[in-house]
């Protein structure tokens, strides 16, 4: 299928919801997803085997970029450190809007909008010998051979795994972002600006990142700005954003750039952004997001066991079927550090599609349905097996990398310089082969067996 803007009017606005509410329709309403999003090379490679069509769209609208420059609050450049090249992975590494993403997810398939039901939530996920039932918000329920929660961090679905001490607890980190035009940075920022790598720009009290949007030259070429900073308890979500900006000026107010305009002493890069996000009429151009991190689970399927909300008799079991598996944040609630978290959930995601095809596939001399709870079982013993050394290590270097953007001495600030100079010295392969050049459909193979070619 051929994506192209103008697929965007071929969909009506409003859709009717299961429930009968008229609700607006995924596509339209996607400017309410927010940020933006770096694609790493691997979770592109997935999109490719299983979307095609939507990584062309994200490519065709996005920034890519093979490397971050770091600076130090005084605006001194200590390295630019590899992040992704085409040359070595084939597809580089893709800055852009969540909302591009979702989009180019939707328009893949041009059928989707029967198969979904939108606007509903899961309340209650619970597994019997054979199925899983679902029950809805709307008080209904629905009953499934495998229920794949795919439901983010706060999943749901992980409560009919694991009691509250596997809940997410905030860490003391919040992040603030959004998007800012171009055009309304001063005229010498504006051009100094255009084509650059992303940067971050690491003070004592945090940091302070940004990166073009869409691909050099682009018309209302847009400025993706991300800043992070430690606050004891998380402020309410809807905190007018001009409240924020004392305390985002006080962090970065004084902070230098290459960008800033030397005609104008006020007219400091960070200062500029500022000003504008936090005083802009533009809607959905802000967000603020106090960081949730769930333990590191210790099983991300029910063939382990089942919390007493998740099994018929209300009691906890160390016995299940594994009918519910966890995918995505839902598993492994990913941190922004190693903008891993998207290409994790789309590993996993054709992962287990090739574990189930492989397993749903095999002979059995079994009925129909000990044969589909037998490959359902082994399935999700082998997507454990697989999935969780990989995710567990990605997530544990980018939780090392969060703890590292917490107020800092000048001893340690200095000491995580001169270690970022040195990183910006060692090998795009040393650094990124591991993460980036993972390829799910080799990995599945050789855990089964079997050829590439036979899954
Ligand atoms: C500030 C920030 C920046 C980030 N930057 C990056 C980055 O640059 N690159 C990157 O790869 N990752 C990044 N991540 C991580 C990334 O956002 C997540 O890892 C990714 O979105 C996980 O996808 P998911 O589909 O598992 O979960 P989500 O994207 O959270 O999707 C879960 C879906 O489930 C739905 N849902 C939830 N509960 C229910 C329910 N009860 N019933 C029905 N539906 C439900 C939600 O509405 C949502 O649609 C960032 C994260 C943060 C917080």
């Amino acid at each position: 299928m051929n994506l192209s803007w103008s697929n965007h009017e071929d969909h009506h606005y409003w859709r009717r919801s299961r429930n009968l509410r008229w609700t607006p329709f995924p596509l339209q309403s996607n400017k309410l997803i927010g940020g933006g999003i770096s694609l790493g090379p691997n979770g592109q490679r997935v999109l490719a085997s299983i979307a095609p069509s939507a990584l062309s769209f994200v490519r065709e609208q996005g920034f890519e970029y093979p490397s971050f420059t770091f600076a130090n609050q005084d605006g001194k450049i200590l390295g630019n450190i590899p992040f992704g090249s085409k040359e070595r992975y084939k597809y580089g590494q893709i800055m852009t809007t969540r909302a591009t993403v979702h989009e180019a997810l939707l328009l893949e398939d041009s059928e989707l909008d029967g198969k979904v039901h939108w606007s509903v939530k899961v309340s209650h996920v619970r597994e019997t010998n054979n199925s899983v039932h679902v029950e809805f918000e709307d008080g209904t329920v629905e009953q499934c051979d495998l229920l794949i929660g795919a439901d983010g961090a706060r999943s749901q679905t992980r409560n009919a795994l694991f009691g509250e001490e596997y809940k997410p607890y905030y860490d003391g980190l919040t992040g603030f972002g959004g998007f800012v035009p171009l055009s309304s940075l001063a005229p010498f920022t504006q051009e100094a600006i255009q084509n650059v790598t992303p940067s971050i720009t690491m003070g004592r009290v945090g940091g302070f990142g940004y990166s073009l949007l869409n691909p050099p030259n682009s018309p209302s070429q847009k400025l993706f700005w991300f800043s992070h900073c430690e606050i004891e308890q998380p402020l309410p979500r809807d905190t007018p954003r001009i409240n924020m900006m004392p305390l985002l000026l006080k962090r970065h107010g004084s902070w230098k750039s290459r960008y800033d305009d030397p005609n104008d002493p006020e007219k400091t890069l960070f200062k500029q952004i500022i000003t504008v996000a936090c005083e802009g009429k533009e809607e959905n151009s802000w967000f603020m997001l106090p960081r949730f991190f769930t333990p590191l689970l210790p099983h991300w399927t029910s063939i382990h066991g089942l919390s007493k909300e998740g099994s018929e008799s209300g009691i906890a079991t160390n016995k299940g079927a594994g009918r519910i598996v966890l995918l995505g944040d839902a598993a492994h609630a990913m941190p922004p550090e190693g903008a891993q978290g998207v290409s994790c959930a789309v590993e996993d995601s054709l992962t287990l599609a090739l574990l189930l095809k492989h397993y749903l596939s095999q002979d059995v001399t079994h009925s129909e349905s000990d044969l589909v709870g037998e490959a359902i079982a082994k399935a999700s013993r082998s997507y454990e097996d697989i999935r969780m050394p990989r995710v567990n290590k990605i997530l544990s270097e980018a939780k090392g990398k969060a703890d590292r953007k917490r107020q800092i001495t000048w001893v340690q600030d200095k000491i995580r310089e001169i270690a970022v100079w040195i990183i910006s010295w060692l090998p795009e392969s040393y650094l990124n082969d591991e993460v980036f050049a993972y390829e799910v459909e080799v990995n599945v193979a050789k855990y089964l067996g079997v050829s590439q070619d036979s899954l």
